[in-house]
């Protein structure tokens, strides 16, 4: 049986890329910043544990505990994100760099660690969850999407690192989905949001798990190095 890390799978979508997978008969540990949060995931049936990744000490613990329990991940889903939203003339040092750990230096740290098990197994899947917002941009989201868009890079040039070891390394690009993260927006008007996406409404977060189960199975074998987006239309 393949084992999956997913990063914030407490909530969102990473909780149902977390279901999806465990349905489909992987065996699935997720991510939540606190107990309460991995304990939530116990009682779905998927493996908790307690990341933070704006955390070095937290990243090396959860390490030490996957190490301790011999566990072998074939697949990973950098998946935890977060938003700390103003714009530059009065974006703070930990507004930006809040984001950076979080959503580009905790790919980097995780992506480094499953490798070399995947490097062991010979077979391996890295899907980096973005944004639409690191190819068009967003007032008030320059740390967001410039974390975004590096990850973008990263997904790209590790791709071409680890190809020839039978691992692929795709990043899925969302735009507006329907989770907490979303209701947080502040002064922005959704109506307006919607206006623009051409589906007329909010994706669900199941409609990125499918696309992310898709990715780790075998019939994904030939796609790496993609940035794919799944937004409605909103970037084309
Ligand atoms: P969400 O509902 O706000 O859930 C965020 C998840 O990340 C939770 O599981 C949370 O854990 C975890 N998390 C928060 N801070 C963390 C930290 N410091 N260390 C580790 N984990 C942390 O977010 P979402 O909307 O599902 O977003 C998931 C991913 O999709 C993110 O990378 C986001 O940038 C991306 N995305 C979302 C949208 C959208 O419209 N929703 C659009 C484009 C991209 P706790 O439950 O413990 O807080």
């Amino acid at each position: 049986m393949k084992t999956a890390l997913i990063t914030g799978a407490s909530r969102g979508i990473g909780n149902a890329i977390a279901l999806h997978l465990k349905n489909e008969g992987y065996r699935v540990l997720g991510t939540a910043t606190s107990q309460a949060g991995a304990s939530k995931l116990e009682n779905q049936g998927i493996e908790g544990l307690v990341l933070d990744l704006n955390s070095f000490d937290s990243k090396e613990q959860l390490w030490e505990e996957v190490e301790s329990k011999k566990i072998q991940i074939s697949i990973l889903v950098n998946n935890a994100g977060i938003t700390r939203d103003n714009i530059v003339l009065r974006m703070s040092e930990d507004e930006w760099q809040d984001i950076m750990n979080v959503n580009l230096n905790g790919t980097y740290y995780l992506s480094k660690k499953v490798l070399k098990m995947m490097l062991k197994l010979k077979w391996g899947r890295i899907i980096n969850i973005t944004s639409t917002s690191a190819s068009i941009g967003n007032r008030g989201q320059s740390n967001y999407s410039a974390a975004k868009a590096g990850v973008e890079a990263f997904t790209k040039s590790l791709a071409r690192e680890v190809g020839k070891r039978n691992i692929t390394v795709n990043s899925i690009a969302p735009g507006f989905i329907d989770t907490d993260m979303t209701q947080q927006s502040d002064g922005v008007n959704k109506d307006e949001l919607i206006k623009e996406i051409p589906l007329g409404r909010f994706g669900k977060p199941d409609e990125i798990a499918h696309l992310a189960s898709f990715l780790c199975s075998e019939e994904a074998s030939y796609i790496t190095g993609q940035i794919i987006h799944v937004n409605g239309g909103l970037y084309m």
